[in-house]
């Protein structure tokens, strides 16, 4: 697995020189450290260090993300989507999915990491404080992993600090590491999720580039479960190989020898999609692979799916093999259809809004 043992490089402005992370960042031994006076500094010496032979993902990049740092997911048009709510810590990741849709994003240079994390803090706490009997699911995860540097970067303990004491606040902490010991020892930890994606050990291997292996994710998630977390997991994408649907119910069997079943608040499961563009972006970045041979068709989203009875069959597969442990997990689908889901789960969702309702009222019942 990468880590931050990776990074060769770090990038800062002056005025940043006092930030906590940047701070714990520039006591890491042996990385060639640069104060920059400005932006344009900044982007002087990021193309001095990429044309020395640094990789984007051996440079950290500090910056103050100047938006508005916490936001509802955008979904997908036409799918049902679940209303999840995100927070931006940084864009760009250690490893190197095949599938991930950063590759989008191959020009732009560096592990660019947020140091004003915490200003978003307070927009969730009161977000949460005047609408206790709303549940809220938050993450960090949206663009990039957000347990790969959290033991330096110390943004997942002050998530979990700050949203421990409403029980109506679920912060998800979403990665393929194993980072998980610098979070087993803080005391109250309210409705914290630590949630890990998932795959078949032929995957990990062939499309989730210095990640975790899956035994190093399900025994990080041992130790969650064990110090009391919730947690929670995320078979997404499902890549189609041979006998996969037979696979992939061989690593949930895996998971709950390790994982308390009773303990995880949720899992996912999406099969692999592309939007238009995106196969002709990976096959020149990963040459070989096999990923994008299979055959998807365009979707209500315009996005590239497998036929839809495959999904299906999957999914069915799935989710039965996960409620024949417990009933405890929500099981839900990312980004299909009204008719998929009908096909899966025999409910009539027709918005988004139908699924947060019905999520939330699970939530409710099995943990608050
Ligand atoms: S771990 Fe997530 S963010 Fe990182 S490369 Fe893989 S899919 Fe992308």
């Amino acid at each position: 697995m990468r880590t931050v043992q990776d990074i060769r490089a770090i990038l800062y402005l002056s005025e940043d020189r006092d930030n906590p992370i940047v701070r714990r960042f520039l006591d890491l031994s042996g990385k060639e450290i640069i104060e920059c006076a400005d932006d344009g500094a900044m982007e002087k010496a990021a193309e001095d260090v990429k044309a020395r032979g640094i990789a984007s993902k051996e440079a950290v990049i500090f910056k103050k993300f100047p938006g508005r740092m916490f936001q509802k997911c955008p979904g997908s048009p036409g799918m049902i989507c679940c209303n999840y709510l995100l927070i931006n810590i940084g864009f760009n990741c250690l490893y190197n999915c095949t599938y991930c849709y950063l590759n989008y994003y191959l020009n732009s240079y560096g592990l660019v990491q947020f140091i004003n994390v915490e200003d978003s803090l307070g927009e969730i706490e009161s977000t949460a404080a005047s609408n206790p009997g709303t549940i809220y699911r938050v993450g960090s995860g949206e663009y990039t992993d957000s347990l790969m540097m959290d033991a330096i970067t110390g943004i997942g303990e002050s998530l979990i600090r700050t949203a421990a004491p409403y029980r109506n606040l679920f912060v998800e902490l979403k990665t393929k590491s194993s980072n998980v010991r610098h979070l087993l020892d803080i005391g109250d930890r309210g409705n914290a999720v630590l949630a890990w994606s998932l795959n078949t050990p032929e995957n990990i291997n062939l499309y989730e580039a210095g990640s975790a292996s899956l035994e190093e994710r399900l025994d990080a998630a041992e130790a969650a479960s064990r110090a009391g977390y919730l947690t929670a997991f995320h078979f997404d994408p499902m890549i189609i190989h041979d006998g996969w649907v037979d696979r992939y119910r061989e690593v949930v069997d895996l998971l709950f020898r390790k994982v308390n079943p009773d303990r995880v608040a949720w899992i996912s499961l999406g099969c692999f999609r592309y939007s238009p563009g995106f196969r002709e972006i990976i096959r020149e970045a990963f040459p070989g692979q096999a990923l994008t041979s299979a055959e998807l068709f365009p979707g209500p989203d315009g996005k590239y799916r497998y036929l839809k009875h495959a999904r299906v069959e999957a999914y069915r597969a799935m989710a039965e093999k996960i409620r024949s442990y417990s009933d405890v997990p929500f099981v839900y689908l990312c980004m299909e259809t009204e008719s998929v889901w009908r096909d899966v789960f025999n409910v009539e969702y027709k918005t988004s809004d139908d699924l947060e309702r019905a999520f939330s009222s699970h939530l409710k019942e099995k943990f608050l």
